[in-house]
């Protein structure tokens, strides 16, 4: 078994050249800059998202970056059958997987709860099942390689938070089926370690847009929370907190619930 190494302590750029990656959601904000961190590591890489001609953009910096190889696969995971043809696509072109680095998300409202069952039952598609069956498809190839499922998650995958119910409800089922998932490969001494990130606001361009005017917090940089994913991967971590005081104010949650407090972060008048 691995235990998981205090993030600090390891070397990671020291780990990742030819370092093979399957990364979701490259075509922008974190995921395009955990792509750029990857490829200056000297990572092979497959990228996928929908947008194909974005993906070859990302993929011909990824190249002048120092990426050793970098292939692209468009896709759309809100169909069911997308995640095994990545998965496959991904293992054929790199010759096996170290690290499977699912971040992508389905577009969706920053607003009160407006009874839309049909879009919750997608986001779920996209968010959460997606997931699973990415994860459940590389784990044959992570055995292998003593690799590693990196889960890219939201503080509203921690605490529920107003505004996000259909978001919060996808992030807390990865929580929930992630850590369950770590525990049975521990107690079979898999090599597979399952990394969880729980991340604060971020500054990519679909998260302010949301968020503008609605919020009293201070955005994160993408970049950084890039590398603090990458690195918590690399070190196997079960958690990783980004920013790291987030840690604390999920603890002071799980002590000391106060609504009134977490309410006093949005902007909103009551009607
Ligand atoms: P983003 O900028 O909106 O990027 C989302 C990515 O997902 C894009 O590459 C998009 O590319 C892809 N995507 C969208 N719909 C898809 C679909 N149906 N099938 C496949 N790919 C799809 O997101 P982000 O802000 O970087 O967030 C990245 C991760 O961090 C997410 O897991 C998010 O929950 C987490 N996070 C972000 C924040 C934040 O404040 N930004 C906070 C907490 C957690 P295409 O449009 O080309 O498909």
């Amino acid at each position: 078994t691995c235990p998981p190494s205090p993030c600090f302590l390891v070397p990671f750029a020291e780990l990742l050249p030819g370092a093979r990656v399957l990364l979701t959601g490259a075509s922008a904000g974190i995921g395009e800059q955990m792509a750029f961190s990857y490829a200056a590591m000297g990572a092979e890489m497959v990228l996928t998202a929908r947008r194909g001609a974005v993906l070859r953009e990302v993929t011909e910096k990824c190249l002048t970056l120092g990426a050793k190889k970098v292939f692209y696969i468009p896709a759309d995971m809100s169909s069911p059958s997308e995640p095994d043809r990545v998965l496959q696509f991904a293992v054929q072109k790199l010759g096996g997987l170290d690290y499977v680095v699912l971040n992508h998300i389905g577009a969706s409202p920053f607003q009160m709860w407006n009874g839309d069952v049909e879009h919750t039952r997608w986001l779920m598609q996209v968010n959460f099942f997606s997931y699973v069956a990415l994860a459940t498809a590389a784990l044959p190839a992570l055995e292998r390689s003593r690799g590693s499922v990196v889960v890219v998650s939201s503080l509203a995958g921690k605490v529920p938070t107003p505004f996000t119910t259909s978001y919060s409800a996808t992030k807390f089922a990865l929580d929930g089926f992630f850590g369950s998932l770590r525990h049975e490969l521990t107690m079979q001494r898999s090599n597979v370690s399952i990394t969880v990130c729980v991340l604060g606001l971020i500054d990519t361009a679909s998260a302010l847009e949301k968020v503008r005017g609605r919020v009293h917090l201070s955005p994160s940089p993408a970049a950084e929370a890039a590398l603090a994913i990458i690195r918590g991967g690399a070190a196997r971590a079960h958690e990783v907190f980004f920013p790291r005081w987030l840690r604390y104010v999920h603890g002071l949650w799980v002590l000391l619930p106060n609504p009134r407090v977490l309410h006093s972060f949005y902007n909103y008048s009551a009607p």
